[in-house]
């Protein structure tokens, strides 16, 4: 430790995830002291098990199916494999270097990084290596972990989580994925593409359950074109084991043999046995309960990231992070519109959205205040040369503002830039009809579909 045991902080934050590390480097640059402690490795769950892994493994799936199909674009290459060592060390070089990265700017801000497991101790106080660390603040970020169901165990073998999954030295001839979210459609795009048999199990009616249901829909489409398996409205109701993995079975009488069986059900909050509650902090089924600004019941003790219960992204936990020191900074801050953070799930196609999906606006402003448009693909030229389908719908409050943008397509995780733009600066269809967009680009097809809403669609039947 830099500093001497009598030192207090200004802040001590617990955890250096995306939502701890983001309150520490902005406190630093605000002239605060921190101290910022983790049992593990700095970068957390997105660096190390999450968002970055799993995009690397993304990226190489893209290039074994655009390696197959090359011929499509009348260039030859043949497919000879995956070399699963080789995916890993791209993989592993990508997240090392961004490590290094960020434990070089955490030392650069004059961060005190105490490595050690943490325990709060009293409302300004955390305990790690046998040492009191003491702070006029305490922000909370200790994340999340995989979750599991009653009765199932994930043996890190044949039933896995999403941690197990992207350190597999092999690939499965087949897996079931327990979940339709984010983590196991992105998953069952990797290993499809990686040439396993897949089959997602969702107890609800669609994948992606969280997103606008006309994304939902294009995405099983696509998934049904790639060969990617599916059982909605299915619950799961056991596992056992067989000679060469898993029989899993669902309550309406299914049964799936596989090799692996991924458990991507959600993620619970990391909590317990961590004092939180002894400090009197107010909980929820692990969560820790804060108000719009993070502020915890105990005025000393903020937390962010997955461990409160807001969505549950990385940069949910960037922005948290900030708020949370700008807060304890003394400067003017304002609450998120969680609304209005964007959402990308990473499979092919790409599901990205951001604002109300139809029914929440629906629900919010009324069925008939509400309208919307879709915009196909097939009608933007760069999609057309990428080969992939897709539509991009809006979501318009009648005569007002653009309030949910929902995109399913090949690299529309790279238009919800200028979506969030939209959502969050409220602009009218013909506002955004007005800003010229490349030809021939992606982000067209977003200009596009606000020529169409505001009445004077180009590329587009009537
Ligand atoms: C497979 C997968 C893919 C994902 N992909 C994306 C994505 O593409 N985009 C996106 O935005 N989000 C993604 N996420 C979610 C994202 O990773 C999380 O939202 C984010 O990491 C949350 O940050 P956090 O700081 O709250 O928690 P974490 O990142 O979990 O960090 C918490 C840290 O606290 C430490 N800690 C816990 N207890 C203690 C203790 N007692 N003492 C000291 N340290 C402690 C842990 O070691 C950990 O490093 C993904 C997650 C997974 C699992």
């Amino acid at each position: 430790m830099a500093n001497d045991a009598s030192t207090v902080f200004d802040v001590v934050i617990l955890g250096g995830g995306s939502g701890g590390y983001a309150a520490a480097l902005r406190a630093a640059q605000l002239g605060l002291n921190v101290a910022l402690i983790e049992k593990g490795e700095l970068g957390g769950t997105c660096l190390h098990r999450g968002c970055i892994p799993t995009k690397a493994l993304l990226h190489a799936a893209e290039v074994a199916d655009e390696t197959r199909e090359a011929a499509e674009f009348g260039v030859l290459a043949t497919f000879q494999g995956i070399d699963i060592k080789g995916v890993h060390k791209y993989k592993d070089d990508v997240v090392s270097g961004l490590y290094k990265g960020l434990q070089g700017l955490v030392a650069s801000r004059k961060v005190t990084y105490i490595q050690g497991e943490g325990r709060l101790s009293s409302q300004t106080s955390v305990d790690v290596n046998g040492q009191r660390v003491e702070g006029r603040h305490i922000v909370l970020a200790t994340g999340s972990v995989p979750k599991s169901l009653p009765g199932l165990t994930i043996d890190g073998n044949r039933i896995i989580s999403s941690d197990h999954a992207l350190k597999l030295d092999y690939i499965p001839k087949s897996a079931v994925i327990l979940g339709g979210g984010v983590i196991g459609v992105e998953f069952a795009s990797v290993w499809k593409s990686f040439g396993v048999d897949v089959t997602i199990v969702e107890a609800l009616p669609h994948l992606v359950p969280l997103e606008d249901e006309n994304s939902s829909k294009l995405l099983e489409r696509a998934f049904r074109k790639r060969g990617i398996k599916f059982e909605l409205k299915a619950r799961f109701s056991g596992v056992e084991y067989t000679e060469n993995g898993v029989r899993v079975s669902t309550e309406n009488g299914k049964q799936i043999d596989a090799d692996v069986l991924l458990v991507a059900i959600g993620r619970g909050p990391v909590s317990a046995g961590l004092g939180y509650e002894e400090a009197g902090v107010a909980m929820d089924r692990g969560y820790v309960l804060v108000d719009e600004y993070l502020r915890t019941n105990v005025p000393t003790i903020s937390a962010v990231g997955d461990l409160v219960p807001t969505l549950q992204l990385a940069h949910v936990g960037f922005a948290e992070g900030m708020l949370v020191a700008e807060r304890l900074a003394g400067l003017k801050v304002v609450p998120i519109d969680y609304d209005g953070i964007p959402r990308v799930t990473y499979s092919n196609p790409e599901v990205a959205s951001v604002g109300l999906s139809e029914a929440k606006a629906a629900e919010q402003y009324g069925k008939d205040k509400i309208v919307t448009l879709k915009y196909n693909l097939a009608g933007n030229g760069k999609s057309k040369i990428l080969k992939t389908a897709g539509e991009i719908k809006l979501v318009q409050v009648k005569d007002g503002a653009v309030v949910g943008v929902h995109m399913v397509g090949a690299r529309m995780g790279e238009q919800v830039g200028e979506a969030q733009l939209i959502y969050n600066w409220e602009a009218l269809p013909a506002e955004v009809a007005q800003l010229i967009h490349a030809h021939p680009s992606q982000s067209e097809a977003l200009g596009e579909a606000h020529l169409a809403l505001a009445g004077k669609p180009l590329h587009a039947h009537d």
